[in-house]
């Protein structure tokens, strides 16, 4: 793992949202300098940001021997895809159902999705909200 994309994707992020909202807001103001829709480009620049930093550095529901059987009681194995007493090689742990090893993070990711480059984590079920809500915020912007 490395902060190369992460760093990008800010730079980009700031760059050009930064343009934007500055001629965005340019014309807004000429055609109504009263206008409620100023302050809307800075809020969802602003979750934007603030939802990337939180599934960057959170925890995606990384599963370990302590909480293994917390994870084991969330979803029903359904013999097919997720079958009782799979054991993760890696982890050497019983894989509850819906979880997978992800093999950048070198760790169970509980709901695992896949790993985003972009903000340099796996994408899983603690921060996976947080991953749709930066794709809302994105195409908002
Ligand atoms: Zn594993």
């Amino acid at each position: 793992r490395n902060s190369f994309f992460q760093l990008l994707y800010l730079m980009l992020v700031s760059t050009f949202h930064s343009a934007i909202i500055y001629d965005g807001l340019a014309i807004l103001r000429l055609h109504d300098p009263h206008s409620y829709h100023l302050p809307i480009p800075l809020i969802i620049c602003s979750i934007n940001v603030l939802t990337f930093l939180i599934a960057s550095y959170s925890n995606p529901g990384i599963i370990t021997q302590k909480n293994v059987k917390y994870h084991l009681s969330f979803y029903k194995f359904d013999s097919v895809i997720f079958r009782r007493g799979d054991v993760c090689s890696t982890c050497k742990f019983m894989k509850p159902a819906r979880s997978k090893h992800c093999k950048i993070t070198d760790r169970c990711i509980y709901k695992f999705d896949h790993y985003c480059v972009w903000i340099g984590n796996a994408i899983g079920g603690n921060n996976h909200r947080y991953f749709l809500l930066l794709l809302f915020t994105l195409a908002v912007m």
